[in-house]
């Protein structure tokens, strides 16, 4: 049997990208080479995204695409995986695709060996692990590399389709992922972004691993310490915390050495029916408190957020609570999304989607022509500041990385530099990207 070919895309959030490595490294020990093309590869695996319509509706139309490509190559298996396979509880988005050859759950993918060899495009395999996290990534950066800690979410935001397509909380063992860490810092990885739906809810089955001068309890924040200790890992980040568990000792961590000078956040709305109708289990004030309570701690903390307009029943004056919350706390970033109905969800089962798809772009602008505004104003005062920054690519003689406040950087350089740490002077401040030169460190003569 000659070689098979596979050639994956990946759609949607960070999980799904960690996820993908981990199928990756799967279709790696049978064998299977990985292409850069579709139309050179036997296996065309999606790993889809289902938080908005629009998201599915690309599925939808390039498996139409793929298709065509079995006239050339009659083996071909085109296969779907991610949230869209996980919430298809009653197989209805699986009838509307009838070109697809395997339709599978995420935590499914252990699987996946046996059922490309039942159709014949590899040999038989032998027995795989149960839990796909123990799987070993086959991580995309050398330098940098995704942690799940925590997978599914048992809090029930009525517009979300995660506790469906995922299921519920369940958290990895902290030795499992100490050790996965341990072996990143042996390979030489110097940065790691902790992933889970609720983040700082994470619960460690197994605490008795903690050191025991440990000065947490909180299990989240632990974990932070132990992985602060580990040598050769320079920076941690993680997303995406609730709000609700940022207690007082998460606060606290942030201020560990190698934690990033950022917290992503998400607030979805300043509005109180609105976070009630969301289900979100906290109030205006309260994540304001929290946002104080950072501040205070952390001062200079650069402080990102997720936000929804034109959820169901949200009215202009709803609306401008949001905006107030996003001045008052002061981003440096908003994901802004407008409401998208998504099947099966509380709120598309209690709720009507209301607000026109005008008035929403209308407030989605507003919001993003007031995210831009901030932005632009507060990158300014990074000009003529030296930053550090992690290189991530360099091209054409530029290479870009992200500062500690995760602000995009790029600056003259070569491919030598991609994986250290480069002292940028800022000389341009733009809404996206601060631009600048390398500090070249003067030798006594
Ligand atoms: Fe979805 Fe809410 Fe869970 Fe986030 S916290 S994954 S929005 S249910």
């Amino acid at each position: 049997m000659s070689q098979a070919k596979y050639h994956i895309i990946t759609f949607g959030c960070q999980m799904n990208k960690s996820d993908s490595e981990r199928i990756r490294a799967l279709l790696g020990g049978v064998g299977m080479e990985e292409v850069g093309r579709p139309d050179e590869a036997d296996l065309i695996l999606m790993n889809s995204c289902s938080v908005r319509q629009s998201a599915e509706d690309r599925i939808f139309g390039q498996v139409n695409g793929f298709a065509k490509l079995r006239a050339r190559n009659p083996k071909l298996v085109i296969a779907v995986t991610g949230c869209m396979a996980g919430r298809d509880k009653d197989g209805a988005l699986r009838r509307k695709l009838p070109e697809v050859d395997l339709f599978f759950p995420t935590a499914d993918m252990v699987r996946l060996p046996q059922r490309l060899a039942e159709l014949g495009l590899i040999e038989q395999v032998g027995d795989s692990v149960e839990d796909y996290l123990k799987i070993a990534p086959n991580y995309s950066s050398v330098r940098q590399a995704f942690v799940p800690i925590q997978t599914g979410c048992s809090n029930f935001c009525t517009y979300c389709v995660v506790p469906a397509a995922r299921g519920l909380e369940k958290n990895r063992l902290a030795a499992d992922i100490l050790e996965e860490i341990r072996d990143l810092a042996g390979q030489g990885m110097i940065e790691v972004t902790l992933l889970g739906q609720t983040v700082n809810s994470y619960h460690a089955e197994d605490s008795e691993v903690f050191s025991s001068d440990n000065p947490y309890s909180d299990h989240f924040a632990a974990l932070l310490w132990e992985i602060n200790r580990v040598e050769g890992i320079e920076r941690i980040h993680y997303t995406a915390p609730h709000p609700q568990h940022m207690t007082d000792e998460v606060i606290d961590a942030l201020a560990l050495p190698k934690h990033v000078n950022y917290l992503h956040l998400p607030v979805q709305s300043g509005s109180d029916a609105m976070l009630t109708k969301m289900n979100r289990k906290y109030t205006r004030d309260e994540y304001l408190d929290v946002i104080r309570r950072i501040k205070r701690r952390i001062p200079g903390i650069a402080l990102g957020t997720d936000i929804i307009v034109g959820f169901c029943g949200e009215t202009e004056e709803m609306f401008e609570e949001t905006v107030s919350l996003y001045r008052e706390v002061d981003f440096d970033i908003g994901y802004i999304a407008m409401y998208s109905p998504r099947t099966g969800t509380p709120a598309w089962q209690a709720f009507k989607d209301d607000v026109s798809r005008t008035e929403k772009k209308r407030r989605w602008k507003h919001l993003h022509d007031i995210m831009e505004e901030i932005v632009c104003e507060k990158n300014r005062k990074y000009v003529g500041q030296t930053v550090e920054v992690l290189v991530e690519s360099c091209k054409k003689g530029i290479c870009v990385g992200n500062s500690r406040e995760m602000k995009q950087v790029r600056f003259p350089g070569g491919p030598e530099l991609i994986g250290r740490f480069v002292p940028v002077r800022i000389s341009k401040a733009l809404a996206w990207a601060l631009d600048g030169e390398a500090v070249v460190e003067k030798t006594a003569e």
